[in-house]
């Protein structure tokens, strides 16, 4: 677990952080409007002021308030509010950045809403961790060993490729891509929503609960990590979102998690997000636009044609 803050780069301050710090001994929600209120860097007061205003709503409204918000985007709600339109700029971008990899003209204010009264309502929901080493081993596995222990099994490389219907419409068996057919009690899908559109069978994709898959899609975003070969001074044992328009989060894994520990090498993984615009683009047509991103938070140590 790291510090309960929230740090966030300072464009037009290179080098520097401003920082949201959830103190321990307070409850939620006091802790978070704490934090709102002792940050100077980005928001003023009469910012924040009305920034607690227009989000009143949402903290007494409940769930059914949260889900009424769906038909809007996060600057149109934040426009309805009476939210300056800085605040959303500051701090939304970043945030919508993160939450869901789009920016706030896209994203429905839902997505905003429910992490938001998540935060507001549990003392550590905005608390943040890193594995201590690389997901497939220190997640996936403790996964894997608990179904194996119950007597489960695990396939690998062995992708859906047909649900196979009865009669009825209910389903009586999936078709693996190596040709296996398998059968069960029950049967899950947990394969990415476009993915799942795909494999649904015609019979299936007019009926009312699948027709709502029609508009849900998928949001290209793209992870990079770049190993250096010195170590980078100005970063921090946390997630630092970048506020830069085409980098989202970005930790030091050499400094944030213990298999990457290095004293003398930074490696950075950043998420790089929206990604509509380059996920067809090359790799190293997609770090150099990166490194241009790091020359601007990095500019003592970092330049983009590598003269650094
Ligand atoms: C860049 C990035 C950074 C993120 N950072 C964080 C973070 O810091 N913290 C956090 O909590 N969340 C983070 N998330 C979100 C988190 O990764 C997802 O919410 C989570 O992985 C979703 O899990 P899932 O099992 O629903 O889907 P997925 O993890 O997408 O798993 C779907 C699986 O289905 C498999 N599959 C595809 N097709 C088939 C098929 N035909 N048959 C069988 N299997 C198939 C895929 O191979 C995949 O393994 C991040 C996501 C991204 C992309």
């Amino acid at each position: 677990w790291k510090e309960h803050s929230m740090i966030f780069a300072m464009p037009s301050k290179p080098g520097e952080f401003s920082r949201f710090d959830f103190p321990d001994v307070l409850p939620a929600p006091l802790n978070g409007i704490w934090a709102i209120l002792k940050n100077n860097e980005m928001l003023t007061w009469p910012e924040k002021v009305r920034f607690a205003i227009g989000l009143l709503p949402a903290m007494l409204g409940g769930q059914a308030y949260v889900e009424a918000q769906d038909g809007l985007s996060v600057k149109e709600w934040m426009k309805k509010q009476g939210i300056p339109e800085r605040v959303t700029d500051e701090v939304f971008i970043a945030m919508s950045k993160a939450l869901n990899f789009i920016n706030p003209d896209e994203l429905s204010m839902q997505c905003i809403l429910i992490a938001l009264n998540r935060f507001l309502q549990e003392k550590h929901g905005s608390k943040m961790a890193f594995l201590d080493g690389n997901p497939p081993e220190r997640l996936c596995m403790p996964v894997v060993d608990h179904i194996q222990s119950l007597g489960g099994e695990v396939r690998l490389n062995s992708r859906l490729q047909k649900i196979n219907l009865n009669d009825d419409g209910t389903v009586k068996s999936f078709t693996l891509s190596n040709g296996n057919v398998v059968e069960g009690d029950a049967y899950v899908i947990a394969a990415p929503v476009d993915i799942l559109k795909l494999l649904l069978p015609e019979e299936w994709k007019e009926i009312p609960y699948f027709k709502k898959l029609d508009k849900l899609v998928g949001v290209p975003v793209i992870n990079v990590h770049i190993w250096f070969d010195r170590k980078l001074k100005n970063t921090y044992d946390h997630l630092l979102f970048s506020r830069s328009p085409l980098l989202s989060v970005y930790a030091d894994m050499s400094v944030t998690c213990k298999e990457y520990y290095d004293p003398n090498r930074s490696m950075l993984e950043l998420v790089f997000a929206p990604a509509e615009e380059w996920i067809g683009c090359s790799d190293s047509e997609i770090i150099e636009a990166t490194m241009k991103e790091l020359a601007k938070l990095f500019p003592d140590e970092i330049a983009a044609d590598q003269s650094k």
